[in-house]
């Protein structure tokens, strides 16, 4: 079967799990792997995997495999999209705070009846010494930031921070790029790209004072060293809750149930 005949998968990236979800289809591909058969071992399935990422960061991590950069243009132009290059299944890996993205692939999907899974890493569970307050909005965070701490560290990425415009705290704000304004009136910006160490951790909220971290429950390690750093001060935590996924949408943690679920998918 020549690669243009291999069953196409989009998968809706800008995570680390996306990323390596299309390294290991490409991987596969590459090595020629026959098609699995479902109900044996289902990691030999040969795909031509497309990786789209909404094209935030001046300077994305490429994925392996094709790369398309950029919005479809809501439901319709995602449903256009799938039918115009044949897209036989689709993985919505986004991160899980990408409520938008993933509502609209949700209904681009139903409407052009193409199958798609939801891969979600888990979040953050506590251990021993964690002081997580958990709130369902940002703006919740902010309010709880300011009556905990005076100097808060908030980790939320560069879309959201106007959230936070009017806290009284001063606020140290980590992201890749310069934060979509307005900000909090006492801030200082780090750009920075994770992963983070937990010895830069801990002299980062030891050199800036910090009283109080804010994050959302992204979960994974490249970003979990903060809680660790902070547990380890007893600094508290301000956790925002993930936001809900549409109904009926089948969500999975694992790499090896994506790969399982296109196995049954595209062959079964
Ligand atoms: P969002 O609010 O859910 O989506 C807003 C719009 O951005 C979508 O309607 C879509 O535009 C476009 N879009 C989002 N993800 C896309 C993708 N993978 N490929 C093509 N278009 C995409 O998304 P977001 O929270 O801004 O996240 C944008 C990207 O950053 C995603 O790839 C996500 O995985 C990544 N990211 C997000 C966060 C976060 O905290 N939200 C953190 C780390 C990484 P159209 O309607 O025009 O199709």
């Amino acid at each position: 079967m020549s690669h243009a005949e291999l069953p196409h998968v989009l998968v809706l990236g800008g995570t680390t799990q996306g990323r390596q979800l299309a390294a290991a289809l490409a991987e596969r591909t590459a090595a020629g792997d026959p098609i699995g058969d479902p109900s044996g071992d289902p990691s030999g399935v040969p795909v031509r995997v497309t990786s789209s990422l909404a094209g935030r960061v001046a300077a994305p991590r490429l994925p392996a495999g094709d790369v398309r950069i950029g919005g479809f243009g809501g439901v319709a132009g995602l449903a256009a999209w799938l039918v115009a290059h044949d897209v036989r299944a689709v993985v919505d890996a986004t991160h899980p705070y990408a409520a938008t993205m993933t509502a609209h692939a949700h209904a681009a999907c139903a409407r052009v009846g193409v199958p798609l899974l939801r891969y979600e890493r888990p979040g953050w569970s506590p251990g021993p010494g964690d002081e997580w307050r958990r709130v369902r909005t940002l703006a919740d965070a902010a309010r709880l930031a300011d009556d905990l701490g005076e100097r808060v560290f908030l980790t939320i990425g560069r879309q959201e921070v106007a959230a936070f415009a009017d806290v009284a705290a001063w606020c140290l704000i980590r992201a890749i790029e310069r934060p979509d304004p307005p900000l909090p009136a006492r801030a200082q910006l780090l750009l920075d790209r994770g992963p983070y160490e937990l010895a830069g951790e801990r002299e980062l909220l030891a050199r800036w004072g910090i009283d109080v971290l804010v994050s959302k429950d992204s979960g994974g390690e490249a970003t979990a060293a903060k809680l660790v750093a902070a547990a380890e001060r007893g600094v508290p935590v301000v956790l925002v809750d993930r936001p809900a996924p549409p109904a009926g949408l089948r969500v999975v943690r694992e790499q090896p149930d994506v790969l399982a679920w296109l196995a049954q998918t595209l062959v079964g």
